[in-house]
């Protein structure tokens, strides 16, 4: 009999999105629930994902609804981590998720930790001795969207803050000991922005200290599940942005590999990089600078964007 995995138990009906999390995050054992719904920005000039659902907790009801489902999941397979959905579930107040974790261990007694996506600005409202009560409870390894600690790329993008807001929240993780993740997004000021992104954003990094950096690239496609196309994208229709070239994302990337000083793992390894670049840093340094300079000396433009393409067609 074939043994049941996350895809034959996952609920959509349970959800006002599409499932959203890392690869890593979609094991046996994993599963999910929605406490809020849509994204509290919703406003980030490359992104459509949430803009057909507008922002909301999930009620008490509707998570009781799921908790439901979850326990009966969790009879058949032991539920040992639940990835929090909603674009930024972080959002909550400490309370709040305080409230969330009690109703989930007390449901799910296999539950070893809880985790799921966030905005650096969902940490303002916990303070360091909070964000470390969170992490005794359960909570840890939430995944946040910095794409970039330029401050003058987080303007262009409509990030939603600033650069000085990304280090007070960056610092205040690293304080807590919290485990946490983020993404560094290549080509995110499109062709010619120049160092200051990949410098800048290692320099943060470095400071910060998260367990694991996604690299993701930027790429601008319709949404199949919005029926929209992103405003960078129609910018880049009318001629006020051009997309930075294939090889020039790998430039952005190797600066940001020579410049990335701390203990940490880059995953670059999504539908977006037509060359997965991936190790331990900095055990793995050199070895992931060759494989970058490989690509330097190797790729080519048009295969890599057609790669690129393709794959985040399959996702
Ligand atoms: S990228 Fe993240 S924070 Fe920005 S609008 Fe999309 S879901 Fe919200």
């Amino acid at each position: 009999m074939q043994k049941s995995s996350w895809k034959y138990s996952y609920n959509p009906s349970l959800f006002t999105s599409a499932l959203n999390t890392p690869s890593w995050e979609r094991v046996e054992g994993t599963q999910y629930l929605e406490v809020t719904h849509g994204c509290a920005h919703n406003s980030c000039r490359f992104c459509t994902y949430y803009k057909r659902t507008p922002f909301k907790p999930s009620t008490d009801k509707e998570i009781e609804r799921s908790l439901k489902y979850l326990s009966l999941v969790d009879a058949k397979t032991p539920i040992k981590r639940i990835f929090l959905q909603g674009a930024d579930p972080f959002v909550l107040s400490y309370d709040r998720l305080m409230e969330i974790r009690e109703k989930l261990f007390s449901t799910l007694p296999n539950l070893e930790s809880i985790g799921g996506y966030g905005r650096m600005t969902d940490i303002c409202n916990k303070s360091v001795d909070q964000l470390k009560s969170l992490h005794e409870a359960g909570f840890t390894d939430f995944f946040f969207g910095v794409e970039s600690a330029d401050d003058a790329l987080l303007k262009f993008v409509n990030k939603g803050y600033d650069a000085d807001t990304l280090w007070e929240q960056g610092m205040k993780m690293h304080e807590s000991g919290m485990p946490w993740r983020a993404v560094i997004m290549l080509g995110l000021g499109g062709h010619g922005w120049g160092e200051s992104h990949p410098l800048k954003t290692a320099e943060f990094f470095s400071a910060t200290q998260p367990s694991v950096i996604g690299i993701v690239s930027l790429t601008l496609i319709y949404d199949q599940y919005t029926h929209m196309f992103p405003p960078l994208y129609e910018d880049m229709r009318n001629g006020t942005f051009v997309e930075a070239g294939e090889l020039e994302r790998y430039e952005e990337l190797k600066c940001f590999i020579e410049h990335l000083d701390c203990e940490t793992v880059v995953a670059g390894q999504h539908s977006t990089m037509p060359y997965w670049i991936a190790g331990r840093m900095p055990r793995d340094k050199e070895k992931v600078l060759e494989k970058i300079d490989w690509v330097l000396e190797n790729g080519d433009e048009q295969h890599m964007r057609s790669f690129r393409d393709m794959g985040v067609q399959d996702t």
